[in-house]
């Protein structure tokens, strides 16, 4: 058995990759599989590229197989040791293989139509996406989205089966579900029991398909849903609805609805997280005497107060009028930013008040200046 070569009888050569040959290994054993392929000389074909396939698809064992030409390395002369390791475990030796393998019996009972299978199944998820205005995100909204998904079909129960009744007994495994698969190994024959390829394991089989799907158990139909988006959600945040995706392709949980949002702009609002900002400009009279301005919630407006002497860049929190935090009875804050305007084209009335009113000033009036001024002329 070490005289074979596995890389031919999968098709691959030497340096191929564990992809290849995973992909190479599938190919092989859809194009051979007993039930598929009626030809006598499938099983021991298929057989062959188990074995192939058990040493190729796992690191170690071909490592051992490339350099010693036995997947157990050089103690497979000595016996027990390479032994112990090569079955070490269904779970551990033969991992990848075992998987790889329910992959392809799924594959295989989709195609003889047989659903219900006992391993409960997820459906897909959905992921869909959802423009909001500025105000649907901040207050929260109720929508109706609509969107196909793959829904059971009521008419035979996800079965397949026309009325959900017409069924016959799986001939390979007579209703048990599981069948034992025979391996040949270079150790001989060793026998597994594993979930019946024909019925997927449901020990039935489909004698009459349903109209309604086709055999399928699901169709895709149009759906809709109410979306409750609540007050506060953000750009780029998902709302996930349980159970609101595809429905799985037997029996089974559906899958879920990811809508993920994207919120449009504001003209004034800059949104950072439950706080909006915004820059407010102000006359530099009001900055210097003080006065009052509206600004905007948001809901409706608000008077604040400038007070006498308001610097450019400072900045006015109103506490509690910024956006809701998610689930939860609290709000963040609007932060207003001072901008002082000055004219840019003053008429030559304005200049000749504002040269009086210059000259009216003394130093004391400007404290800040006076003192940077004083440092200024100790430097040197
Ligand atoms: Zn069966
Ligand atoms: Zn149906």
């Amino acid at each position: 058995m070490a005289g074979k070569d596995y890389y031919e009888i999968l098709g691959v050569n030497k340096n191929a990759d564990a992809d290849e040959i995973k992909s190479a290994y599938r190919r092989l054993a859809k194009k051979y599989h007993p039930d598929l392929n009626k030809t006598p000389e499938a099983a021991e074909k298929f057989k062959e590229i188990n074995e192939a396939y058990e040493v190729l698809g796992d690191d170690k064992k071909r490592a051992n197989y490339d350099q010693y030409g036995s997947a157990d390395g050089p103690q497979f002369q000595g016996g027990a040791g390479g032994f112990g390791d090569f079955f070490g475990g269904s779970g551990g030796g033969f991992g990848g293989f075992s998987d790889i393998f329910s992959d392809i019996f799924s594959a295989f009972g989709g195609g003889a139509g047989a659903h219900g299978s006992r391993v409960q199944q997820r459906g897909e998820d959905i992921n869909i996406a959802m423009r909001l205005s500025f105000e649907e995100a901040i207050f929260g909204v109720e929508k109706r989205i609509s969107f196909n998904r793959v829904e059971t079909c009521q008419k035979c129960n996800g079965t397949g089966a026309k009325n959900g009744k017409e069924f016959t007994t799986c001939p390979d495994c007579k209703g048990a579900g599981r069948v034992r698969i025979q391996q040949s190994t270079m150790f001989g024959a060793t026998i597994r029991e594993t979930v019946c390829p024909r019925c997927g394991g449901t020990g039935k089989m489909i004698k009459e398909r349903c109209e309604e799907c086709g055999g399928k158990g699901c169709k895709r139909v149009p759906a809709q849903v109410r979306v409750k988006v609540p007050a506060g959600i953000d750009d780029g945040q998902t709302i996930r609805m349980r159970g609101e995706g595809n429905g799985p392709a037997g029996q089974g949980i559906a899958g879920d609805l990811n809508i993920k949002v994207t919120v449009g702009q504001h003209p004034i609002f800059k949104r950072v997280g439950t706080d909006l900002l915004f820059d407010l400009y102000v006359p530099f009279t009001t900055c210097l005497l003080g006065g009052k301005v509206d600004i905007p919630l948001t809901k409706g407006t608000k008077t604040i107060d400038i007070e006498p002497g308001t610097l450019n860049g400072t900045v006015i929190r109103v506490k509690g009028k910024g956006v809701k935090v998610l689930n939860r009875d609290a709000y963040g804050d609007i932060l207003v930013t001072i901008k002082t305007e000055i004219p840019r084209n003053l008429a030559k009335k304005g200049k000749d008040l504002l040269k009086d009113l210059d000259e009216k000033f003394d130093e004391d009036d400007f404290p800040k200046t006076k003192e940077f001024k004083s440092k200024m002329k100790n430097l040197d």
